[in-house]
């Protein structure tokens, strides 16, 4: 069965969606633990990052690098935290998270509830950002 990332990047379910490319996309978390916190995935469904072949997996990280760069321009931050833990989605994602101190990296905190409005607003303005 296709994983739920899978289906966002086909559409079928809906994403706050930041960039992407032939290879790559990037949308917001919807459960994020900063503002501006992203999931970037390859499009293709590999559950475990560390399976994802030489060339997709370096790419899968200089896109990263560039929706990085996007968000540090628009959300006020110390600097941008990744992170990889996929115990949740089956699907290889990196997560970026603008970050001040170490605990914003810390999973077990509560995590923002925004409105639908403020997902857009965040996802437009970092869309923006992004070259
Ligand atoms: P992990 O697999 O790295 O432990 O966590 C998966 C992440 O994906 C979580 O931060 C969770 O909030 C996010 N997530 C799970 N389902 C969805 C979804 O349907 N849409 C979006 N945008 N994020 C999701």
């Amino acid at each position: 069965m296709a994983s739920i990332f899978t289906k966002i990047v086909k559409g079928e379910i809906p994403s706050y969606k930041i960039a992407e490319d032939d290879n790559y996309y990037a949308f917001l978390d919807i459960n994020p633990l900063a503002k501006g916190h992203t999931l970037v995935i390859p499009k293709k469904e590999i559950d475990y990052i560390f399976d994802i072949d030489d060339d997709l997996y370096q790419g899968l990280f200089l896109f990263a690098k560039r929706v990085a760069k996007a968000i540090e321009k628009v959300i006020p931050c110390e600097r941008i935290g990744m992170t990889v833990i996929g115990l949740e989605v089956p699907h290889a994602h990196i997560h970026l998270i603008p970050i001040n101190s170490i605990y914003d990296m810390d999973f077990k905190q509560p995590k923002l509830k925004l409105s639908q409005e403020e997902f857009e607003d965040i996802a437009a303005k970092i869309r923006k950002e992004f070259i």
